[in-house]
């Protein structure tokens, strides 16, 4: 489970586990004022657990490389204009 930095303005920074499905904190749980979300560390981790960076990227760029097709086979369906 990610852990997420959060900044307290009266409590200064603290970490929350939480699921990625579950949507930030807006207040904070020692005080309930207003929490801004930090720039985790986890972005370090992405990096440094770089087969799961690869396998991203790889399925990232090969979608895109399908929506590349997709889209030259329907403008090549205008070609039919010449
Ligand atoms: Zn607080």
């Amino acid at each position: 489970m990610p852990t997420y930095e959060y900044r307290c303005e009266r409590c200064g920074t603290f970490e929350a586990f939480q699921a990625i499905t579950e949507s930030p904190l807006k207040a904070c749980p020692t005080c309930g004022g207003p929490v801004e979300r930090l720039i985790s560390r986890n972005v370090n981790i992405l990096f440094k657990g770089s087969g799961f960076h690869v396998t991203d990227y790889r399925s990232k760029s090969y979608k895109e490389a399908a929506k590349k097709e997709e889209s030259s086979v329907s403008s090549s369906g205008s070609s039919l204009d010449d």
